[in-house]
């Protein structure tokens, strides 16, 4: 027997959820466009070293999540975890540094293998957009004022809170993480396994663990603030100030990090208390060493990601489904007649239902059920002179029409 339970953690888009889905993506690639961001879609396989180099091997994704195979030819492919690792291959493999800033959107599957959960799923969708080749905090300011923007047109600015921290540039880092490593050494006996390995590798990822016994922790840890040096300091203060010129509000969150090894500098998160433990609606920051590490040119770039599922799961008014006209025969024998008339109305650019059997009032009732707007009904008597009935099926009211008026009728009442 075949086993007709989807794979744990995959979800089939019904015609319902994938219009949600789509309003999501269209709103997302409508706005991003307007900031001139392109789309562009990379493969949902990658060699995985694209992945698992880049990631870093204390991530979530690297350690536990990737879905890794062998390919007939011997060679390690993995599933897109993410959308930014490829995105900078394709930028390496296509030679785009000479057009840079590049501005790319991008929507699509993504796969990691976690547990299921409301909002957390194996295969899951992603929009995201990255803007590569820019160094100042201008091309931060302007992902996060997308990323607002697009919350804001799916009516989401109310249900979500953006957080912002910094992670400062490398030398910040390092001072930062001389002190983080102390402080967790002096309480390594509270942290998970997990986080004492990341100990050693490092320590920053422990401030993203969402182990309880790590979180209380973490919750005395000290402040990266107080170690970025000047440079950093000043590139995350403009970052701050030109969202408050642009009157986007923000927290700062000294415990946000990001769960990839590549970010630097901005790292930010809009979130919501809606739905429960997955609070990240979306979440991204600055990857100025990513390029350079995969063997491109050192190119900087600042980016983000978020969940089509969670942000369709926020969003509440998702767009009513269009309204078809109903063709309806009266007898069966003008059912090919009918079919005619529905062809050459789809032709002029209507949405036409036309139901496949059944008599008038079974046709009629499912007309009703497609929440059409109106029914063109082919009767005997109409059609000797050259009309047909249409009816109104919001108000009832019915008129005969002349074959040659359809079109304009439709056009003018329905369009
Ligand atoms: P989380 O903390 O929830 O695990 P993350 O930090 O792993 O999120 P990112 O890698 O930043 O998430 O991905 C960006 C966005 O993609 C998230 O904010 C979330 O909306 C969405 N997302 C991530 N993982 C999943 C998943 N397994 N199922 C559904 N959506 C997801
Ligand atoms: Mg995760």
């Amino acid at each position: 027997m075949t086993n007709l339970q989807p794979v744990r953690g995959t979800h089939d888009l019904l015609p319902d959820d994938r219009r949600r889905h789509r309003h999501v993506e269209n709103t997302a690639q409508k706005i991003s466009e307007l900031y001139g961001f392109d789309e562009m879609t990379t493969p949902i396989f990658e060699f995985t070293d694209v992945f698992a180099r880049t990631l870093g091997d204390t991530s979530d994704i690297v350690t536990k999540e990737m879905y890794t195979f062998e390919t007939k030819g011997g060679e390690s492919v993995t599933l897109r975890p993410e959308g930014t690792a490829g995105v900078a291959r394709a930028f390496i493999s296509n030679g785009l540094a000479q057009h840079v800033p590049v501005k790319a959107f991008y929507k699509g599957p993504m796969f990691r293998h976690e547990r299921p959960q409301k909002g957390r799923q194996r295969q899951f969708h992603q929009i995201g957009v990255e803007l590569i080749g820019v160094e100042g905090p201008q091309a931060d300011i302007e992902v996060i004022a997308l990323g607002h923007h697009i919350l804001k047109e799916l009516g989401l600015l109310k249900s979500t809170v953006l957080e912002i921290n910094s992670l400062g540039d490398v030398e910040s880092r390092t001072a930062f993480r001389a002190v983080l490593t102390d402080y967790f050494q002096s309480h390594e006996s509270d942290l998970s396994e997990d986080s004492r390995n990341r100990l050693v590798k490092n320590p920053l990822r422990i401030l993203d663990s969402k182990d309880d016994g790590d979180r209380k922790v973490v919750a005395g840890a000290p402040d990266f603030a107080a170690y970025l040096n000047d440079d950093s300091k000043a590139f995350i203060d403009t970052v701050h100030q030109g969202l408050t010129d642009l009157g986007i509000s923000f927290e700062r969150n000294p415990k946000l990090v990001r769960g990839l090894d590549y970010y630097c500098h901005t790292a930010f998160e809009f979130t919501t208390s809606e739905l429960g433990a997955q609070s990240a609606v979306l979440a991204g920051g600055r990857y100025d060493g990513l390029i350079e590490q995969m063997g491109g040119p050192s190119t900087p770039g600042v980016g983000w990601a978020a969940g089509i599922e969670r942000l369709a799961m926020l969003a509440e008014d998702s767009p009513a489904k269009d309204r078809p006209i109903s063709v309806v025969p009266v007898s069966p024998d003008l059912f090919a007649r009918a079919q005619e008339m529905a062809q050459s109305l789809r032709n002029e650019g209507f949405f036409i239902e036309f139901s496949f059997t059944g008599n008038m009032k079974r046709r009629l009732k499912r007309a009703d059920k497609s929440n059409a707007r109106a029914a063109l009904i082919l009767g005997e008597d109409e059609l000797k002179d050259d009309k047909v009935m249409l009816r109104d099926l919001d108000s009832g009211e019915q008129e005969a029409i002349s074959l040659s008026a359809v079109v304009a009728t439709l056009q003018t009442k329905y369009r």
